[in-house]
């Protein structure tokens, strides 16, 4: 690890100052991720600005109308805890409490956690010098790519690694992001960016632009659940993941948000699985017609060809579980 200068910053303004100051900067929250990349040289700031302590940050809250207002700061456990939380958006207290390990869990944040970098293994190796680094080979493509994606993959094939992004665009949710040019607000779901636009980049943040909020809507009487299948029941990223918001009326599916992670550069949204479901009661036959559903398209790679029919498995059982 190069050496490198620690400010703490104690507002959002100070952190952008900050980071502007010396270009090159990083922020740093929980810095689970951050220290990977520092031990491996894929980032070597001048300086390491804080904002764990930023006061305030860290806050969850819910509005009379059962909005919630999510800091970027608070702890994955903190979220996967709260009351407010389990009550209306369960799979956004899943996703969090079912990420990494109990030691990670009280450190990282959840705004960390959704902009954490992809978990390939050639881009986390400092001696590949891969898409996501600046080169121009995928080596996933024909290299070990069991872990990447079935998706919306090229040029570049890394899997989004992160459960909260994933809950949170089943959940319709937004983000608040301060920028040099003010605040803006993006839905979660047009927040990630396929490698397609730019495989150095999985999301819109723009340079200096802090995400200072995560607002989620009413849950308006829908359910929703978050499940993930690892090769070990901790300390583990998943191989597949969905999150499912949905709203039944009367016995029969009125709306509903399916997300897929681990198997796309981005959380993949499958419309198809959606369609299937509306004006059905969720039952083993429409459970089974979305999951067949929700893999039209996919093309895996070498070795991947086992998270297809996973995806099924879970979906299924993640629907049946709502049922
Ligand atoms: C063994 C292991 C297993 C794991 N398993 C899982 C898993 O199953 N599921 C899962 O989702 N994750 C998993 N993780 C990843 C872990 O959850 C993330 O690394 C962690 O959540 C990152 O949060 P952090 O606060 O430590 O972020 P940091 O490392 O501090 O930051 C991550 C990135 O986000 C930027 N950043 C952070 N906060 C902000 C902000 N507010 N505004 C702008 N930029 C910001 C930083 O500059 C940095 O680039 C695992 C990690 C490990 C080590």
């Amino acid at each position: 690890m190069n050496r490198f200068e620690l400010a703490r910053a104690h507002s959002v303004a100070e952190a952008r100052d900050l980071a502007a100051e010396k270009p090159g900067s990083v922020l740093k929250a929980g810095g689970i991720d951050l220290l990977d990349h520092l031990k491996e040289h894929l980032v070597e700031p001048p300086r390491v600005v804080d904002i764990k302590a930023m006061p305030g940050l860290d806050q969850i809250r819910a509005d009379a109308d059962g909005t919630l207002h999510i800091g970027p700061l608070a702890t994955l456990s903190k979220v996967a805890a709260d009351v407010a939380v389990r009550k209306t958006h369960a799979a956004l207290a899943e996703a969090c409490g079912e990420a990494a390990s109990p030691q990670i869990r009280n450190v990282a944040t959840i705004g960390g956690n959704v902009l954490q970098r992809p978990r390939c293994w050639y881009y986390r190796l400092e001696s590949y010098r891969c898409l996501k680094k600046g080169g121009d080979v995928c080596y996933a493509i024909g290299g070990e790519n069991r872990y990447h994606v079935i998706f919306g993959g090229g040029p570049s094939y890394a899997p989004h690694p992160s459960n909260a992004a994933v809950a949170l665009v089943a959940l319709d949710a937004s983000l608040v992001l301060d920028g040099p040019k003010g605040a803006r607000t993006v839905k979660a779901g047009d927040f990630f960016a396929l490698p397609s636009k730019d495989p150095q980049r999985e999301n819109q943040l723009a340079p200096g632009e802090i995400l200072v909020e995560i607002q989620v809507p009413p849950a308006s009487n829908a359910r929703s659940t978050f499940d993930s299948v690892r090769e070990r029941a901790a300390f583990d990223w998943p191989l597949v993941s969905n999150a499912a918001a949905i709203r039944v009326e009367a016995g029969l599916v009125k709306e509903a948000r399916i997300v897929l992670g681990a198997v796309a550069p981005i959380p993949w949204r499958v419309p198809r699985a959606e369609q299937a479901l509306v004006g059905k009661a969720i039952d083993d036959a429409s459970a089974q017609a979305a999951a067949r559903a929700a893999i039209v398209g996919a093309t895996p790679l070498s070795d991947n060809g086992y998270k297809v029919s996973l995806v099924q498995t879970l979906l299924r059982r993640t629907l049946l579980s709502l049922a």
